[in-house]
């Protein structure tokens, strides 16, 4: 606390990851010499820099940005940039070192970073768009490389803001090199990976269900967000025969009684990345759903939670209700969206509980075969790559399952995920002497 005041989400982060990772490392003597713990705790740099653009009106407007790399014991520095109001140091910093963790699970040869701005892309033009991405990354290229750094979207950056970004280093650097993840098909990027990460906190939600004897099919599903997370999540939760209730964006949240279908999912991409609606038009066009002004879903009634917005989105009183109502399983498609508190109810109530860094790591690791695409000059059909993204988080869960296992049944994901991805990056950094 006293090394990062009032840095209160990278606190939270490093808290949880710490007492797991305590009690793994105790007769571990190696670890605790080399002070890794607090190594990996540290960025191995935060670069923060002045973004200036020219709004429509000629304005001059001045904005900050950062990267925050914090860890490439095991590849080059890899993680998205997050365009939003909200952003500063302190979250930036949980999300790089929540990636290091997560990018080393997959077991593809990625580090841990995060960066991005507090620019809010909301109510701006294409233009003002375009404007802010080449000024952002005209200072970010001198930072980051396909053997360096790799950075991929984020709350705010889809595939529209990675184009302007690539578009700007190409034509900053005269170099084609797979620099950003998440590109567009005609450029470099990959197919699966829009629907990655969505698609991966099912797959890991299924395969936790598993091992209770249980399938998605015929469940309830309660979502958060309307985003690129959210709307896959939906979709591949309608494809397996579950129902979904809500989806919601910062204003509050829809709930849809009949379930929301892939038409439905079609609607809500469509608002979001072309006419950047709110998500309260859905109640306006959908009859029988209704629209919750400045609420979170959870007390909705499911069997499956999915917080696929942001951190912090669900807090230990939301997880009270969610538990009081008979929830099965929590799968998150975000990262940190529940609070220590709440992971805390999970626990108790020994539901199956999928923490991010695990449940959300599809996206990375299809981000991980672009890069590898892009260093070949190759393209893997979409077939392919769906195997490839089912396999991984099938291995995810079971790298969580072989030290989360509580010996009476149940399954501590929390802490498989902490163990097995510190585990190899400690073990790198070991390799590397004090450096
Ligand atoms: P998007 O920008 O596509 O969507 C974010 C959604 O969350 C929007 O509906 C947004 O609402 C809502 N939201 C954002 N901030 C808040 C808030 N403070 N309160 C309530 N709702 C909010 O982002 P993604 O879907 O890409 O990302 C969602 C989460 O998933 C993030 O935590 C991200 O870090 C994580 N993630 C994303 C990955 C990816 O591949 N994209 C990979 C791994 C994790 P509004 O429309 O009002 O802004």
């Amino acid at each position: 606390r006293k090394r990062n005041p009032g840095q209160t989400e990278f606190i939270q982060a490093v808290q949880e990851v710490a007492q797991d990772i305590f009690d793994f490392i105790e007769d571990k003597e190696e670890y605790h010499e080399a002070q890794i713990l607090r190594r990996i705790a540290e960025p191995d740099r935060v670069i923060s820099f002045r973004v200036c653009w020219e709004d429509d009106n000629h304005c001059v407007r001045v904005q900050r940005g950062w990267r925050v790399q914090n860890n490439n014991a095991i590849g080059p520095y890899k993680g998205g940039l997050r365009f939003h109001e909200s952003v500063n140091e302190s979250i930036l910093k949980f999300l790089a070192f929540e990636q290091t963790f997560k990018n080393s699970l997959t077991g593809l040869p990625m580090g841990g970073a995060k960066g991005g701005s507090n620019f809010n892309p909301k109510g701006k033009s294409e233009a003002e768009i375009m404007r802010f991405c080449q000024s952002f990354m005209t200072e970010l290229y001198r930072h980051i490389g396909p053997d360096t750094d790799v950075p991929a979207g984020d709350i705010g950056v889809g595939g529209r803001e990675i184009g302007y970004m690539f578009g700007q280093y190409k034509r900053i650097t005269n170099r084609w090199e797979g620099v950003l993840t998440g590109k567009g098909l005609e450029y470099g990027g990959s197919q699966m990976r829009p629907e990655a990460t969505g698609y991966g906190a099912v797959y890991f939600l299924q395969n936790m269900l598993k091992q209770k004897d249980e399938a998605i099919e015929g469940k309830t599903a309660v979502i958060s967000g309307a985003g690129n997370v959210a709307t896959h999540a939906a979709e591949k939760i309608a494809q397996l025969g579950g129902k979904v209730l809500t989806l919601s964006d910062t204003d509050g949240f829809i709930h849809d009684p009949d379930g929301i279908d892939q038409e439905k999912i079609d609607w809500v991409k469509h608002l979001k990345n072309v006419r950047r609606g709110r998500i309260s038009d859905y109640a306006d066009h959908f009859t029988n759903a209704t629209f919750h002004a400045g609420k979170r879903p959870w007390d909705v009634t499911c069997d499956l939670a999915l917080p696929c917005a942001t951190q912090n989105e669900l807090d230990e009183e939301n997880a009270r209700e969610l538990v009081d109502n008979g929830v099965m399983a929590v799968s998150e498609g975000a990262n940190m969206p529940t609070t220590l508190e709440g992971v805390k109810v999970f626990h108790d109530a020994k539901i199956l509980y999928g923490p991010g860094k695990a449940a959300n790591a599809g996206g990375v690791a299809v981000s991980g075969l672009e890069m590898s695409q892009n260093a070949e000059r190759v393209s893997w059909n979409h077939e392919r790559l769906g195997d490839m993204l089912t396999d991984l988080m099938g291995d995810i869960h079971d790298k969580c399952v072989k030290y989360g296992d509580q010996g009476d049944g149940y399954i501590d994901y929390v802490k498989g995920a902490n163990i097995a991805g510190f585990k190899k990056v400690a073990d790198a950094m070991l390799a590397f002497g004090v450096v």
